[in-house]
């Protein structure tokens, strides 16, 4: 039997370590310094954070997303699942942590597709936490439907001209390179005509016209950055992979991110379900505690077996991209946990908060920033409806269409097939009567 559900000890030990330090440590700056994840460490903040990166390097868990050629621990994505369904109860814990997004997927690229010059000068300060990147691929006028980018690069000599704009560039503001999907080739499907670039922010010509903000976000608070690309020139070797590949780059980059997004929105789950129990155990109304009513219990029950079956989907996909150690066979995993993701926080969170009454609406409980994460999960990284579309594109590599115009589990004609391939055994037995 090679069914297992049990974690090794050793690597619990490591989990155990994880959550103690993630709640002790790391929670407090949450919610003294939420915004401030994706920003440069000030005086202050260097002061209490580098010595728990550094707490985090002794460990070996520092960037565990990344094998260990480069200073990872090459866990694997059941392990790397298990570690985010903790760090995702925090905004800070990935940075301290290093497996922040979209760092995590921009290092796996470089280190996948990167020149050793390339290597040098993007990846090792990423990889020792010492800058931000951005990942530019979306543009205004299109998001899930590539085929109308039209931000576009052009060979000049030495040199490629890149012009044209994007849209929700996340953490564009602090990062201190861009990784920029551009269209080099017009006479061919983008999926053949695309290519990355790799790009200072300070290129002459990068102009971040504004940078937004979520939800609620002040103004001033904004890290998705529209941005303009005006005849920003760079060298041919900043060319990321070979021209053309930008789709299979992508690729690389999404299928484990993805996952871990997952099981961040476990984490999210998980700790709206907490809240709820804690709270109907503790509140009266009409004669009993909340708990004691059966919407309540049916609330209960619904949160807990969605989260386990959402947990245990989400990782049985990440024991398949270890067992495979290729996305594109687990695609239809991948796709389906992305589009199950929006909905299952939707409506975990949505119970927890309405359990909560007032106070569950009220910007004295978490509950605001956890629900946006429901509408943020069902765009970024590509609409939900985009996500099933390919489940079903999948599934259905799987069957064919029926000969002829009845179903094949039309009864008539089973029955007819049943009695054909019985015939010898009914005349016999008949006989025998
Ligand atoms: C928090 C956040 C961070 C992001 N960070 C980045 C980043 O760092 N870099 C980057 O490049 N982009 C980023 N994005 C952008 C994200 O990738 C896009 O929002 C996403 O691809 C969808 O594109 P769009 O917003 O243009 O929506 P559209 O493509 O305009 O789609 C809008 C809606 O149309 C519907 N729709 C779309 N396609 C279909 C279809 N085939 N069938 C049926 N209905 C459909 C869906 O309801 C969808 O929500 C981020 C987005 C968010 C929310």
């Amino acid at each position: 039997m090679g069914w297992e559900f049990s974690t090794e000890p050793e690597f619990q030990e490591k989990l155990n370590w994880i959550d103690a330090f993630v709640r002790d440590e790391v929670e407090p700056i949450d919610l003294l310094w939420g915004g401030k994840a994706f920003h440069p460490l000030d005086d202050t903040l260097r002061k209490i954070v580098d010595p728990l990166k550094q707490e985090v390097h002794d460990r070996g868990l520092w960037a565990c997303h990344l094998g260990p050629e480069l200073g990872g621990q090459g866990f694997g994505q059941v392990k790397l699942s298990l570690m985010n369904e903790i760090l995702g109860r925090s905004g800070w814990a990935p940075i301290v942590f290093g497996t922040q997004a979209p760092d995590t997927g921009n290092a796996e690229i470089i280190a996948h597709y990167g020149t050793e010059e390339q290597k040098e000068r993007y990846l090792q300060p990423l990889l020792n936490g010492e800058v931000f990147s951005c990942y530019s691929m979306t543009e205004p006028q299109a998001g899930s439907d590539p085929q109308q980018f039209t931000c576009r690069a052009e060979r000049d000599g030495d040199e490629w001209i890149i012009n044209g704009w994007k849209f929700f560039s996340s953490n564009a503001r602090t990062a201190s390179f861009l990784i920029v999907m551009v269209v080099t080739n017009p006479d061919v499907s983008i999926y053949q005509g695309a290519s990355m670039f790799l790009v200072p922010t300070d290129t002459p010509g990068v102009i971040m016209e504004r940078h937004i903000g979520l939800g609620g976000e002040r103004p001033d608070e904004g890290m998705h950055a529209l941005i303009h690309y005006d005849n920003v020139r760079v060298p041919a070797d900043a060319l990321l992979g070979g021209e053309g590949q930008a789709f299979a780059i992508a690729q690389t980059r999404l299928g484990g991110g993805r996952v871990h997004h997952a099981m961040r929105t476990v984490a999210t789950c998980q700790r709206a379900l907490d809240l709820m129990c804690e709270r109907v155990l503790s509140r009266e109304t009409q004669g009993s505690v909340l708990a004691k009513k059966q919407f309540i219990q049916g609330d209960i029950a619904d949160s807990y077996a969605e989260l386990m079956q959402f947990r245990l989907f989400v990782l049985y996909t990440a024991w398949e991209i270890d067992q495979f150690k290729d996305y594109r066979r687990t695609r239809k995993n991948i796709a389906a946990i992305k589009a199950l993701t929006p909905k299952v926080v939707h409506d975990g969170v949505w119970r927890s908060m309405h359990a909560h009454g007032a106070l569950g609406v009220s910007n004295e409980m978490p509950f605001a920033g956890m629900w946006m994460s429901a509408p943020i999960m069902s765009v970024v990284d590509g609409p939900t409806e985009v996500h099933k579309v390919t489940v079903a594109r999948e599934v259905l590599k799987d069957y064919r269409p029926a000969e002829g115009l009845w179903p094949t589990a039309h009864l008539p004609a089973q029955r007819e097939l049943a009695e054909k391939r019985l015939a010898a055994w009914i005349e016999h037995t008949v006989g025998n009567a």
